[in-house]
């Protein structure tokens, strides 16, 4: 028997071989079924450039380390099964060869020694690495299971407590420079949009975002009736329940950040006054749909488009950054340990007004912003989420002031202002306590 002594010859009579395994193991499909190209028993992976079992894969070894010749005692042309391979090994070899197996693919003592270090060396540097890895405190982790548990406690997604609001009434004018926008857009327009973009991935949205106006259009839903009161909002009542309510929830959530409560009275009230909105339209992030950009909290009677908040009173120079940040911060696609940091941290922002304490509302502040980074960190999330998410708070701050500038114009219409909480009067109102 005399096997070829070059490798690409050896592969090129193994091409010639029908029946023989080709390709590499990185090739190798794993639909195809593991079987031994020499015997037909069970293979175990390829072996020396061929699909074999591990006994032919140690007969091989030993052939061509013992450097053996064999001879058939038969006529030389056996069939090697699983059951007869030892009956023969002169065949059993020459089958080896046919299908591809190549000396040249067996290591020396010297290279499997090589090879055994290396793997040792990988193993001893994983583990290395893994004992260097960033791991958070039990402090952190505490304080991460505490602000989650508040929002759980603070956020409910049945959103069943929306039933005791008084009613949403979707009719009545929208805001002019709304329906100046929706003015603007034909039917045959809105309907193409509709098929085209609507079930897309929020990247086709993003382009919509682009042109506002049509985004608009394609997302409000229902042109406006007929006005019956040009001076009524009539989402207004409803919606000033709601903000309201997520207020309570805010203030709820805010007790129990680690640290809030130990601020002095005065430092609580300024915080929270600054921020609840901020915290709101964070929070409401959990609600908001990318695919038709509403917040849909349970029932079609509180999936709120661009045009109900209209219905309250407020406009697109609000509603157009608010919407852009709620598409933009849901791209985030933050976990939920991430957005209750978000929030707590947009909380205890020490630069608002009113506030006493500075230093230590910073320290706290500080305290959480580390926590989250080296939540990002363990977590091997992106390196640029942490900016981004300082971005987001960057954004709350001119949503914020829209949203003030707005809200004090609407408190100056008493027939508006007499349709708000005495909690929304009091946390958005203008005085510094
Ligand atoms: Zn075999
Ligand atoms: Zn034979």
């Amino acid at each position: 028997l005399s096997l070829p002594a070059s490798p690409l010859l050896a592969v090129m009579e193994s091409m010639a071989v029908s029946t023989s395994v080709m390709g590499s193991a990185d090739e190798f499909d794993r639909n195809v079924p593991r079987i031994c190209g020499v015997c037909g028993d069970k293979a175990t992976g390829f072996h020396f450039n061929a699909m074999t079992c591990e006994g032919c894969k140690g007969f091989f070894r030993r052939s061509m380390k013992r450097k053996a010749t064999f001879t058939c005692p038969f006529n030389g042309s056996c069939t090697i099964t699983k059951d007869n391979r030892r009956h023969c090994q002169a065949c059993r070899l020459k089958r080896c060869v046919e299908i591809g197996m190549m000396k040249e693919f067996i290591l020396t003592d010297e290279e499997v020694q090589r090879k055994k270090d290396l793997i040792m060396k990988r193993k001893e540097e994983e583990a290395l690495r893994e004992a260097s890895r960033p791991r958070l405190s039990e402090e952190q982790s505490r304080v991460i299971s505490m602000l989650v548990e508040a929002h759980r406690k603070t956020y409910d997604d049945s959103y069943s407590d929306f039933k005791q609001f008084r009613p949403p009434v979707r009719e009545g004018p929208v805001t002019r420079s709304a329906s100046r926008a929706a003015s603007l857009n034909s039917l045959s327009n809105l309907s193409d949009a509709s098929s085209d973009s609507f079930s897309q991935s929020p990247e086709s949205v993003d382009m919509k975002l682009m042109n506002f106006s049509n985004l608009l259009a394609m997302y409000q839903g229902n042109s406006p009736e007929p006005q019956k009161d040009p001076t009524g909002l009539s989402m207004l009542p409803h919606l000033a329940d709601l903000v309201s309510y997520s207020i309570q929830k805010v203030i709820g959530f805010a007790k129990m950040i680690p640290g809030f409560r130990d601020l002095t009275a005065d430092d609580q009230i300024a915080l929270l006054k600054s921020s609840a909105i901020e915290i709101i339209m964070l929070r409401s992030n959990q609600s908001f749909n990318l695919e038709d950009m509403s917040w849909t909290c349970g029932s079609p009677d509180f999936k709120y488009c661009i045009n109900d908040v209209t219905r309250a009173g407020h406009t697109m120079e609000l509603l157009e950054p608010l919407v852009k940040f709620q598409v933009n911060l849901k791209k985030l696609n933050l976990d939920e340990e991430e957005h209750v940091l978000l929030m707590a941290i947009c909380l205890l922002s020490p630069d608002r007004p009113g506030v006493q304490d500075h230093a230590r509302i910073e320290a706290l502040q500080d305290k959480l912003s580390e926590i989250l980074q080296d939540y990002i960190r363990v977590h091997r999330r992106s390196r640029l989420l942490y900016a981004k998410m300082i971005q987001k708070l960057a954004d709350l701050r001119s949503l914020n002031e829209e949203h003030s500038k707005q809200y004090r114009c609407l408190s100056f219409q008493p027939e508006h202002s007499t349709q708000l909480t005495p909690l929304v009067l009091e946390v958005f109102g203008s005085e510094v306590s």
